[in-house]
């Protein structure tokens, strides 16, 4: 049996509140742009920004 391993990139995308510097890891959409605001914090009524990008290599 020929056994092959598959590599898959996944991008995911780090946010952090501009006011209570919770960080948030979530995965890559469409339209994340680095520095930009992307959502709204989940614990206080903070702004989030988009600090990061990055890939994460899995074997499948
Ligand atoms: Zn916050």
């Amino acid at each position: 049996m020929i056994f092959k391993k598959k590599k898959i990139t996944i991008a995911y995308t780090m946010e952090k509140c501009q006011k209570c510097k919770m960080q948030r890891k979530r995965k890559f959409s469409e339209g994340d742009v680095l520095f930009s605001e992307s959502s709204k914090c989940s614990s206080c009524d903070g702004v989030c920004m988009i600090e990061s990008i990055f890939g994460e290599s899995f074997e499948q």
